[in-house]
């Protein structure tokens, strides 16, 4: 049964994509079955995974607001390695039409009910907004992978991305949990990085990861091709910190699924 992540975090630029698409990437190059699903209306996910968002016969939105199957708007990312469900600017509407739908805030998670065996992850690329959108993230994820960058107003904005998934955890998704935080555009030399870091870690404790992703102009390029840094520069710092994230990532789950086994 897959596991759901929603990257999220309501500031614009701070990775969220960069990293959907390379977490994905590297899940894939160690043999794990992914999904990705770009629920930003500005569609740079599907860009960066080499689908072109305008000519989408089927896209997130109409399978949100039930009017194809998750199958129909599936797509394959040939660099990425992995499945898609894109997203365009359609997807905008559905701020307003899922107000007037029932069970508006869980219809991702029904959605995806029938297909979750089919993955080992699925990743969720959220808007940079605690909207409709995010709420249908958060409420069909197991837990919140928050990338930031370590700058002082991060941690301002984290107050309210961290409540936002403590209500839904009550009211909507009780298995909700933050995942990790993860440092990105991570430049050591900035002393007020050293700051941040230290702050995150006694908010956070171990949620925080111990990778972080470094400022590399590669990460940065890759998408314009359609391709994740791993498949367009497989040397790069980027690729390579991405690499390390995903083994962070799967390490952390055996070690979960032991402590709740035992
Ligand atoms: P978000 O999805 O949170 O808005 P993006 O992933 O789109 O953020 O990143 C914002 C911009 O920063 C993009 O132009 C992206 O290519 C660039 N970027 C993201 N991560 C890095 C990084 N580690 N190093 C250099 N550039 C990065
Ligand atoms: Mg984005």
């Amino acid at each position: 049964m897959a596991k759901v992540f929603a990257i999220a975090n309501q500031k614009g630029g701070v990775g969220k994509t960069t990293t959907c698409i390379n977490l994905a990437a590297s899940l894939v190059a160690t043999k794990r079955r992914v999904l990705l699903i770009d629920l930003d209306p500005q569609g740079n996910a599907t860009m960066g995974s080499g689908v072109d968002k305008q000519t989408l016969e089927h896209s997130i939105y109409d399978v949100l607001i039930g009017e194809s199957t998750v199958g129909e708007a599936m797509q394959f990312s040939e660099h990425g390695g992995y499945q898609l469900l894109p997203a365009n600017r359609d997807l905008t509407a559905a701020e307003v039409v899922l107000l007037e739908m029932k069970m508006k805030e869980s219809r991702l998670r029904y959605a995806l009910a029938p297909i979750r065996e089919n993955y080992d992850y699925i990743l969720i690329d959220c808007p940079p907004a605690l909207s409709m959108l995010t709420v249908n993230a958060l409420v069909a994820a197991d837990g919140v992978i928050i990338p930031m960058q370590c700058e002082y107003y991060a941690l301002e904005g984290l107050s309210d991305l961290v409540n936002s998934i403590q209500r839904i955890a009550e009211l909507l998704n009780p298995s909700l949990k933050i995942e990790g935080l993860l440092r990105t555009m991570y430049d050591p030399r900035i002393s007020l990085t050293n700051d941040v870091t230290a702050q995150l870690k006694e908010h956070f404790g171990d949620k925080l990861y111990d990778v972080v992703i470094p400022r590399n102009v590669r990460l940065a390029e890759a998408p314009s091709f359609g391709m994740p840094a791993l498949v367009y520069d497989k040397q790069s710092r980027g690729a390579i910190a991405y690499l390390a994230l995903a083994g962070e990532l799967v390490r952390r789950q055996r070690s979960s699924a032991k402590t709740a086994t035992a």
